[in-house]
């Protein structure tokens, strides 16, 4: 399956897959289905409603139980294939859930765990803070700040209303009420599930402190949504922080993993399949967002505004349901480059944001001006 399109996970960034990437399982279990990884690891193809189609969450034998990695997004379809999982593995206690991050499809259903299963959330702090803060938001709301953002990127009054009205389908009606308390996970520190440690890898960028687990006994890493095989994941500027610079963290966050972690291990994508070539697959990412802002800056040498760059970044039509995506994508470029001096951010009569490059060549400057 090609899964290059846009998702509320993932950018749609076309990237070409390199070759030392192997794929080591030849069948993938059908949408909702599962299959066993190893004796002491369970893959579960959970449905998605949106186009990413499903999230691969994973069950880890613990002892006389069970730990759970990602739990789909809370819905009772989702609910429905835990429970064919775990009676299909003879039942036994979850001994906790960790939720690598708090995208709705990473923790929706880390409440319905503890309360069912009286267990405990396992998470980083920021996370399950970002996770609280989420629930508690009224997305119906259009606030001031959303306007204004969209607005000075260049959102029409169309456009404006598509976001607001995909809005509407936010955080609290795909995530279980989120418990009140939590085990904070930390980077460096090491997990011991069942007889093996799993060292906590924290990566940015794509959120702000996304857990990844690696097992130096299991050649595993179960890494989330900071790393995947063949989409490459959103990693976008928001009206919450619109001058942030989360592609700096993503780039910084996928070379600190390269150097740490080593190349020969099986790794555990929660979109896509499970594949061998870390290294590989780490630096086409960071080679392949490097190439976009290469692009994206020799676009705008006349002012840009944020939805005229996108062909630098997606090789295909961006509706307006996914518009407000693209469009973090693109400041997150574009604020990238700003920040490294390449770009400069001008503010035209109407109020939107113009971006033009602060290092035009001499024979490019007359055009440029016109
Ligand atoms: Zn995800
Ligand atoms: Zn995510």
């Amino acid at each position: 399956m090609k899964e290059s399109t846009i998702g509320h996970d993932d950018s749609g960034l076309d990237l070409p897959t390199p070759a030392p990437m192997r794929f080591p399982f030849e069948k993938t279990p059908a949408r909702g289905e599962f299959a066993q990884i190893s004796p002491d690891i369970y893959w579960l193809r959970a449905p998605l409603a949106s186009v990413l189609n499903h999230i691969n969450v994973y069950l880890v034998r613990d002892g006389d139980g069970w730990t759970i990695v990602d739990t789909g997004v809370g819905t009772a379809d989702t609910q429905e294939c835990w429970k064919k999982l775990l009676e299909a593995v003879g039942g036994g206690p979850i001994k906790r859930v960790i939720a690598t991050h708090f995208h709705p499809d990473h923790v929706g259903n880390a409440g319905w765990f503890c309360r069912e299963y009286d267990t405990k959330l396992w998470m980083s702090r920021t996370e399950m803070l970002m996770a609280k803060v989420s629930s508690f938001q009224s997305f119906a709301d259009v606030t001031p700040e959303a306007t204004a953002f969209y607005q000075a990127a260049g959102f029409n009054g169309r456009q404006m209303e598509a976001y607001y009205n995909r809005r509407k389908h936010g955080f609290v009606y795909t995530v279980e009420p989120v418990p009140l308390g939590y085990r904070r996970l930390q980077d460096g520190e090491k997990v011991r599930i069942g007889d093996s440690a799993w060292e906590v890898v924290v990566g940015r960028g794509h959120s702000p402190e996304h857990v990844c687990l690696y097992s130096d006994h299991h050649k595993i890493l179960f890494s989330g949504d900071q790393v995947l095989p063949s989409i490459t994941s959103n990693v976008s500027v928001m009206p919450t922080e619109p001058e942030g610079n989360p592609l700096k963290e993503w780039i910084d966050s996928l070379e600190a993993i390269r150097d740490r972690l080593p190349d020969d291990m099986l790794v555990l994508p929660a979109h896509g399949r499970p594949f061998y070539g870390l290294h590989a697959r780490l630096t086409a990412l960071i080679d392949g967002h490097e190439k976009n802002l290469r692009e994206l800056h020799a676009m705008c040498v006349e002012p840009k505004r944020a939805i005229d760059v996108f062909p630098a970044l997606f090789s295909r039509e961006i509706s307006d349901d996914i518009l407000f995506m693209a469009t973090g994508e693109s400041i997150a470029h574009i604020n990238c480059l700003i920040q490294r001096g390449k770009l400069a951010r001008e503010t035209d009569a109407q109020g939107v944001y113009r971006y033009k490059q602060t290092d035009i060549p001499k024979q490019n400057r007359a055009h440029a001006a016109e």
